[in-house]
């Protein structure tokens, strides 16, 4: 189990148990948008056997404490990503893929809202559209 990691979970006021580590070394290694169900096999292709209720519990709290993110990515299963810096996602309706867009300005509150009674914490934004490589078979 790498130290690193444990590290980061204990700083964010974690108990670092293997189940949290594995979850987030497995993330980390698929990259980009994961489901649980693809943590869970991730986990599994590295020999590591939890099962779904432990993979789902611990992103759950990685999510709690800060380290794991929800990407916002419309309906579907919850997709996790680590907690890197703030950005949007661009959703192709073909062929479902997510992409990284980059805040317009840095920070969660990239765009103020107006209008809003309450207090906003964080900006989701989804872009939708067709991606470089469907837009290209359609031609
Ligand atoms: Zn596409
Ligand atoms: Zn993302």
């Amino acid at each position: 189990m790498s130290e690193v990691v444990a590290t980061r979970i204990r700083d964010a006021g974690l108990r670092v148990t293997p189940g949290r580590v594995a979850a987030i070394e497995t993330l980390e290694a698929l990259g980009g948008h994961q489901t649980v169900d693809e943590v869970a096999r991730g986990l599994s292709e590295r020999g590591v056997k939890v099962a779904r209720a432990t993979v789902f519990n611990a992103l759950g709290d990685l999510v709690t404490a800060g380290l794991v993110v929800i990407a916002d990515a419309g309906p579907g299963p919850t997709r996790y990503e680590v907690a890197t810096h703030d950005h949007h996602h661009f959703v192709c309706t073909a062929c479902g893929s997510i992409t990284d867009v980059p805040c317009a300005e840095s920070g969660p509150m990239c765009i103020e809202p107006s209008g809003v009674d309450g207090t906003v914490t964080e900006v989701q934004v989804i872009y939708r559209g067709v991606c470089a490589s469907c837009a290209a078979a359609e031609s």
